[in-house]
Order: C-alpha cells, then structure tokens, then sequence
C-alpha cells in the first residue's frame, strides 16, 4: 500500500497489512487490539516505510470498544530493532482497531495521539492506523496541530488477505 502525501511517499509492507487485517473485529465479542508501527526514513528523498509492527501482549488491557497498550514488550521490540540495526528504524505511531466499517477516531484517541506527540521532538509528524472490518484508515498528527489529518483509506480486499 502506498500512500502520497505532500513531498513524503509513505509506503505500508504487505506483511505489516496482513498483519493487522488479522486482527479485524469480526466477532460480536473480539475485542480491540493495537500496537505499534516501526518504520525507516529514506533519507535520499523523505520517503517513509512502515516495516514492523507490534501485536497485542499480555499485558495490554483490550476491551471491545478499548485498547491499552500497557506492556512494555511493544517499546522493548522497537529499542531492539533500533539497536539492531543503527538506529535506521524510528517509531511511527500507533495502530489499533475498532469494531466499525469504516474507522473514524474518537475523542480518546485524540487526546492519546496528542500525549504521544509532546514525548517527541517538534515538527515529528506521527502516522496513526485505526483498522476496520472494510477498510483501514491513517492520520497524520503532529504537535501543535489541533486535528488529525486523514491521508489514506485503504479497503481491504478478501481475496488478498483471507489465507
Ligand atoms: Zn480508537
């Protein structure tokens, strides 16, 4: 999935997707699930490639319509890639589900992207992911923003993804 926004091509890895199209809430009673998204700056041209993400730990609190991220295993997976690999990869921003079609952010996850955002450095953009049951959909946030911008919707094909 590639998405083109102003002077950044953001692109998104088929296992990322895959990934997260798991994690759908099809069921009456699954519950939210979320984590975070990795990725690396192409410094030649400002392109951006989300290549990890995490999954939900044990930790985590997840409620049907909530999802905490409160194990410190999603942050230690992200500390050890950036080891790993001298520091090329960066934390992009967070991704969790809703159980609607087509996602919309709520209030609450305003106020967690924009905590998330005065951890980290001015002008930092974060791109956050809700998935939904027919589409997934990413927003732009950065730090003294008052909105988030929503740069792509992505429709999940079945035939793609349904292994
Ligand atoms: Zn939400």
């Amino acid at each position: 999935m590639i998405i083109l926004t102003k002077g950044k091509t953001i692109k998104i890895c088929e296992d990322v997707l895959s990934t997260l199209y798991k994690y759908r809430q099809i069921e009456q009673t699954s519950c939210e699930a979320g984590g975070v998204l990795i990725g690396r700056e192409n410094l030649d041209n400002d392109n951006l490639i989300i290549e990890y993400v995490t999954v939900p730990m044990r930790n985590d609190r997840r409620t049907r319509t909530r999802f905490f991220r409160e194990d410190k295993g999603h942050i230690d997976y992200y500390s050890k890639l950036f080891e790993n690999y001298g520091g090329i990869y960066l934390y992009v921003g967070e991704w969790h589900t809703h159980p609607e079609e087509y996602p919309q952010y709520s209030i609450v996850d305003i106020c967690n992207w924009r905590r998330i955002s005065k951890t980290l450095p001015k002008n930092v953009k974060q791109f956050h992911v809700i998935v939904g049951n027919k589409a997934l959909r990413v927003w732009e946030f950065s730090r003294g923003f008052s909105g988030a911008k929503e740069i792509a919707t992505y429709d999940w094909r079945d035939d793609i993804y349904d292994k």
